[in-house]
């Protein structure tokens, strides 16, 4: 069987399932990415009643949203229903910029408290799919479908440290159950290579978010921590996001001085060039100087 039709298989499976044990459609999550727009198409083909939610993250870059809500209103023609969540923190509407102070820390690549609060608060109670890909992680080639958990050194990590629903981490399996959010998480393309990927958006001819044209191989947050050094690209590309994240620091700064917590830094642009693992500056913190948060 090839990529495609075990993928439609696994998308078919976890949507009898999702029937049966939530009574309510699986929902494709979607993020305005290339592998959500491949799994959407997988979606339309395995001929299944689906729901599309996204999280909007309010770090996005402009073109993605536009393509996100492109996206949904062909969709809705369609008759399918989709969703765009806007974040809450505490009960009150949020964004990363807010967040940043409330949190009294950047979000770092082992700290992504904004992943939490930004991506991951919906779809409580229901059968989710996702776009997580083991080519993503360095463990790749290693893992099988249904490894049980527990059985490897990683799961044991995986104990001690916190997983996403959007890690592309080797630790990650075809299926998943959050049991915090009663949520169950299938992730059909987990064994496509990058190369499977825009084969399949080239020969199928998958409309892309324009950024894909301007020299980004992923689209998301803009500044997210994970991707390291390309985000001097990125704010090159988005100064004002830039600015948002120097103004955020240095309201965190101000809030950390308000509880009296101790800061290394003058001002939120030193925060800034510690964030972006700048060296040449001074008073360096570490992560650990945060652990207390
Ligand atoms: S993708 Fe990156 S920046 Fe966006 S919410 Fe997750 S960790 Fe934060």
């Amino acid at each position: 069987m090839d990529k495609e039709q075990k993928a439609i298989e696994r998308i078919k499976t976890a949507s009898d399932m999702s029937l049966h044990h939530y009574k309510k459609p699986l929902v494709c999550t979607y993020s305005g990415g290339k592998d959500s727009d491949v799994m959407l198409e997988l979606f339309k083909r395995s001929g299944i009643p689906f729901e599309v939610h996204n999280s909007h993250t309010t770090a996005d870059a402009p073109q993605t949203v536009r393509h996100i809500r492109e996206v949904f209103q062909r969709l809705e023609l369609d008759d399918i229903k989709c969703e765009i969540e806007k974040p809450t923190y505490q009960g009150v509407r949020t964004s990363m910029w807010r967040l940043i102070p409330k949190k009294l820390m950047p979000p770092t690549r082992l700290v992504r408290y904004c992943c939490s609060v930004l991506k991951e608060t919906g779809c409580a109670n229901r059968y989710i799919a996702t776009g997580v890909r083991w080519d993503e992680s360095t463990q790749r080639g290693t893992r099988t479908e249904f490894e049980k958990i527990g059985h490897t050194k990683a799961d044991k990590e995986a104990f001690t440290t916190l997983m996403l629903m959007n890690d592309n981490d080797s630790r990650r399996r075809m299926t998943e159950l959050c049991m915090q959010k009663n949520k169950m998480v299938v992730n059909p393309i987990i064994d496509w290579t990058h190369s499977d990927i825009w084969e399949f958006i080239n020969s199928e001819h998958i409309e892309t978010c324009e950024l894909y044209q301007c020299g980004y191989d992923r689209v998301g947050c803009i500044g997210c921590p994970l991707v390291s050094k390309k985000r001097y690209k990125e704010f090159a590309d988005f100064p004002e996001y830039k600015k948002l994240y120097i103004h955020a620091f240095g309201r965190m700064l101000e809030e950390r001085k308000r509880r009296g917590k101790e800061s290394k830094w003058k001002d939120g642009y030193e925060v800034f060039l510690w964030w972006m693992e700048d060296d040449n500056i001074p008073g360096q913190m570490t992560i650990d100087d945060f652990l207390e948060v």
